[in-house]
């Protein structure tokens, strides 16, 4: 096992051999570790929202005040999915994505800060980052295992460009320049969510909370002296830990290959589009970022995942207290800087 030293984490990384019974044998052990202690204000909730697994686990001295804090976060949760989800017709996002190409669309102050953020990775990654990958990523389905023909995709890749979002601050409106444009919010809403409850359980007192969507975690303090393990798994087995990050507060999001896809004539497609082709980049399996807040960390690790590993990684080095664990299409792992060594 390796054990890697974190420059602005309390934690380390540990790497696990990703085979044999020596493997198991540390994964138990950890997992002893993972078990939640058992003071009574210590609440956990789970719930089925934005299409996820959500997650929360707080810690207050008054046990009915931290169920409610609890619900809280999921309640947010529901708020945020009413407001960004491209699966309901009277979300903001479906009425931005009907009538933007028309008129410009006075939208909600957190959808014009989120559309914003949003803007600003895409400027940060030259592209890579773009919400309008919706233009020709609403042609996949995923479930159904249906992708467009090429000529679909070709025809529309010129409504791919982060320029075509016109942001008025003003009028706090947004426009699509030309028709034809969509967008999606799939790969920042859920840290944005993330980053809303963990904002409540501040302001509320709560000093000990992990809050998780998805692939998207923000972990509040500490674990009450220790440190919260979260794990990155093998991107080709479900059961797998490959890697173990004990962490205080810091933000951390995955994305990768394995979420939503599915496989044709040898080639999969997934749910991370390359604004440049259309099409999902193979380069790599996963991507993790660690930071420290969630809306960061969820953008940046879809778009590392477009980048690839060469530029992903430099783009990680030219960031402060930003780091990242990449997979790559070999099934090997690959860190930045921060992560290192630590000095025995
Ligand atoms: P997950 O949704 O599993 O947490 P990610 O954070 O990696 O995974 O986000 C993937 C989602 O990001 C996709 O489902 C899609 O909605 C969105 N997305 C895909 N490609 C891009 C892209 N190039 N730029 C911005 N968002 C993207
Ligand atoms: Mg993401």
């Amino acid at each position: 096992m390796t054990i890697l030293g974190h420059y602005r984490q309390i934690g380390y990384l540990f790497q696990l051999v990703s085979h044999g019974v020596f493997t198991r044998q540390i994964v138990a052990l950890m997992l002893l570790v993972w078990l939640p202690q058992t003071h009574a204000a210590w609440v956990e909730k789970t719930a089925a929202v934005m299409g996820t697994h959500i997650s929360v686990e707080l810690w207050h001295p008054n046990e009915a005040r931290a169920n409610q804090l609890a619900q809280d976060v999921i309640d947010e949760m529901w708020r945020i999915d009413l407001l960004m989800s491209p699966f309901r017709e009277e979300s903001e996002l479906s009425r931005i994505n009907r009538q933007a190409s028309h008129a410009p669309v006075h939208i909600t102050q957190e959808m014009y800060q989120l559309l914003k953020k949003a803007d600003g990775f895409s400027r940060l990654s030259q592209g890579a980052f773009d919400i309008t990958f919706a233009s020709v990523g609403q042609l996949y389905d995923y479930r159904e295992a249906t992708r467009p023909e090429p000529k679909s995709v070709n025809a529309l890749l010129p409504m791919i460009n982060f320029r075509h979002l016109l942001l008025d601050p003003t009028a706090q409106t947004v426009a699509f320049a030309i028709d034809g444009v969509q967008i999606d919010l799939g790969g920042i809403a859920k840290g944005h969510a993330v980053d809303r409850a963990i904002e409540h359980l501040k302001a509320a007192g709560v000093k000990h909370a992990l809050v998780t969507a998805g692939g998207d975690s923000r972990i509040l303090g500490d674990r009450k002296g220790r440190p919260w393990n979260v794990a990155i798994r093998n991107p080709r087995d479900k059961k797998a830990t490959i890697v173990l990050l004990p962490l205080a507060n810091s933000a951390i999001s995955t994305s990768g290959d394995y979420e939503r896809y599915f496989e044709a004539d040898g080639v999969r497609y997934h749910h991370i589009i390359s604004p440049k082709t259309g099409q999902s980049p193979s380069q790599l399996r996963s991507v993790t970022v660690i930071g420290g807040d969630a809306t960061t960390t969820d953008a940046l690790s879809t778009t590392l995942f477009v980048l690839g590993l060469k530029k992903g990684l430099k783009l990680i080095g030219s960031l402060t207290d930003i780091d990242a664990v990449i997979i790559d299409s070999q099934g090997k792992m690959h860190y930045s800087k921060g992560l290192a060594e630590p000095e025995r």
